[in-house]
This record gives structure tokens, C-alpha cells and sequence, in this order.
């Protein structure tokens, strides 16, 4: 059986880039997610809206969940993760 090399994504790690850097990483992921993937702007837009006014809201992430939010809300498929959900 062939020896599995290890494989590190050194990108992942937050120290490795600058917060700049990572926030437009962030930015252009979000980006180009697919239409199918993608929420519209509308509900995009009020998503966000509900967060910026949550007191679970920290530093750009949720609590909650730890993700952060502008990409949660990006996702239709993902919810808020509050137990009364905003959005
Ligand atoms: S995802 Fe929900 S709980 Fe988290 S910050 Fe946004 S509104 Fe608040």
C-alpha cells in the first residue's frame, strides 16, 4: 500500500495572512459562489441587517455557530443558529 503523504493547507491557518488579505479572500469567495448556492441580494441584505443589530454578532462572526456571518448569510441553505432564528 502506498505511504498517504500529509497534506497541510498552510492557507488555512488565520495567522498566515494578514486580516486585509483574508477578509478579501472572504469577499471573493463569497463572490463567486453559484447562483444556485447563492442567496439573492434582497435577502442577502436583510440577513446581514438582522445580524448587525444581533447581540451575537462579534468581530464580523456569530457566536452561535462561529462562522462568519457574511458568509453564512451568503448560503441559502444555511440558517441563523439562534434557537428563535432571525433569519
Ligand atoms: S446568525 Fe443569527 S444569531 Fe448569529 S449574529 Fe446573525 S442574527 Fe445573530
Amino acid at each position: 500500500m502506498p505511504e498517504k503523504s500529509l497534506r497541510v493547507c498552510r492557507k488555512c491557518l488565520l495567522y498566515a495572512e494578514d486580516r486585509e488579505t483574508f477578509f478579501k479572500r472572504l469577499e471573493a469567495y463569497i463572490d463567486n459562489l453559484s447562483e444556485e448556492d447563492r442567496t439573492d441580494q434582497r435577502t442577502y441584505e436583510h440577513r446581514l441587517n438582522q445580524c448587525a443589530h444581533c447581540p451575537n454578532l462579534s468581530d464580523g462572526m456569530c457566536v452561535l455557530c462561529g462562522c462568519y456571518v457574511e458568509l453564512r448569510a451568503a448560503l441559502k441553505v444555511r440558517r441563523c443558529p439562534d434557537v428563535v432564528r432571525k433569519w
